[in-house]
């Protein structure tokens, strides 16, 4: 699997936070069912938005890529993300986009202007095949651009000559930096190979980004993703979640207010392809299933079956679960990942293991139970006994002491702010301070 990684430039937002739990989910699964996965999802650490956000904070571009990777992997790990196998970085594979690029323009496919290379999408069989749409119809959609040495609007960069002040690399058509479609499509080869079984991302990666991969495998004459996999949108009062219209919430704003297993459960309710809203209410409701599902845990004893392992595998199944019910879930789950028909059939379980147990029926409740903990687990999802989950839940008395502290820094009173971080500090939180205030996660 080839899943299209972060521009690492700003902290992750709810959007980047479902595509890698759905893509995490379905390589648990795939796992589950006994296959071998090779995962390698890419860092994007060159590129216009971390060139700008560098000079704006008057540092190295490189510098500001390892600030926010690291931003990047705390988050997965906060969310349970299982790491991929190869995270290749853009900046290592520059070499080889130069090759590439190199083998187009030498199969005439491609051509230099004034301020770098393009492809010619024209030259390319079946261009609009992801888009679903022909060449015909999306040029007419295109944006009129300014730069008039293009051949057609559509034509996309494959190498951008350097501008002043930007990092470069030498290449036959002067000094600059890949596009970032070109970054893809060679780290995906390079790594999986040709004809490779599956290739994600999010909605909006379709066109251009897939369609322009796609199009210059096709253009060198190489057999590409066999699959393609793209998860709906994140929605916030129905409206797409996304910086440009201001609705950014972080990931991290997310996690640090609610249980971190709350947003799994939720993209698990919704189909991989739908719309998900994630508000204060959805989240909440999320959290009461973690309830039912923890409920259970304690009432019957159960630890998870993740504990001290990084998936679980159906070849590996305990004696005594409920056969019937694990066939069910991977009869949902192979219905093109039917999730919220697999998380139904565990809730449903969940009632019947309470009922059993309430009917004196021991042994079944007790199969049902433990059903219900291997198929979480098989998901990613882990079940604690402990009421206080993780302990990483803010209690209102907390919640009581940040809001405290950010009226202290509002009013410049620090030593009431510095009490105040150390009272957090001897609750057993880690003390941030970032731009929307004080911010507190377990170490
Ligand atoms: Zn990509």
């Amino acid at each position: 699997m080839y899943v299209c990684g972060p521009t690492v430039y700003d902290s992750p937002h709810l959007g980047h936070g479902r595509f890698s739990l759905v893509f995490d989910i379905l390589r648990r699964y795939l796992l589950f069912t006994g296959l071998e996965v090779s995962y390698v999802s890419n860092i994007t650490d060159i590129d216009d938005k971390i060139i700008e956000r560098a000079a704006e904070r008057g540092i190295d571009p490189a510098e500001l890529a390892v600030t926010f990777e690291g931003v990047w992997w705390e988050a997965m790990d906060r969310l349970g993300v299982l790491r991929p196998d190869e995270v290749p970085h853009a900046t290592a594979y520059v070499e080889q986009m130069v090759e590439l690029v190199g083998r187009l323009v030498d199969r005439g496919v491609a051509y230099e202007t004034s301020d770098g290379v393009y492809l010619s999408v024209a030259e390319v069989d079946g261009y609009g095949l992801l888009a679903r749409q022909p060449l015909e119809s999306l040029r007419a959609g295109a944006r009129v651009e300014a730069n008039e040495e293009k051949r057609s609007p559509l034509d996309f960069a494959l190498w951008k000559k350097a501008k002043p002040g930007e990092p470069t690399w030498d290449a036959p058509w002067g000094a600059g930096r890949p596009g970032w479609h070109t970054e893809c499509v060679v780290m995906s080869l390079d790594l999986l190979g040709d004809g490779f079984d599956l290739h994600g991302g999010a909605i909006d990666l379709i066109f251009p980004h897939h369609e322009n991969e796609r199009a210059q495998a096709v253009a060198l004459g190489r057999p590409f993703a066999q699959h393609w996999v793209h998860n709906g949108w994140v929605t916030v009062d129905g409206e797409k979640m996304s910086k440009s219209l201001g609705n950014f919430t972080s990931l991290d704003d997310l996690l640090d207010r609610s249980d971190a297993r709350a947003y799994r459960l939720l993209v698990l309710r919704a189909h991989y392809r739908s719309p998900i809203e994630v508000t204060p209410s959805t989240v909440a409701q999320a959290e009461d299933g973690l309830a039912r599902l923890d409920a259970l845990a304690r009432r019957f004893d159960l630890g998870s079956p993740l504990d001290g392992s990084r998936y679980v595998v159906d070849g590996d199944r305990p004696v005594g679960l409920d056969a019937a019910a694990v066939d069910a879930f991977r009869e949902r789950m192979d219905n093109d990942l039917d999730t919220p028909g697999a998380l139904a059939g565990i809730f449903d379980l969940v009632r019947a293991a309470n009922a059993a147990l309430d009917a004196g029926d021991g042994d079944r409740a007790r199969s049902q139970a433990l059903t219900v903990a291997w198929l979480c687990a098989a998901l990613g999802l882990s079940l604690r006994r402990d009421g206080d989950g993780d302990g990483s839940a803010v209690d209102p008395a907390t919640a009581a002491l940040v809001a405290e502290r950010d009226r202290a820094r509002a009013e410049r009173d620090w030593a009431r702010a510095d009490e105040l971080r150390q009272q957090l500090a001897d609750g057993g939180w880690l003390v941030e301070d970032s731009a929307e205030g004080t911010r507190i996660r377990r170490p």
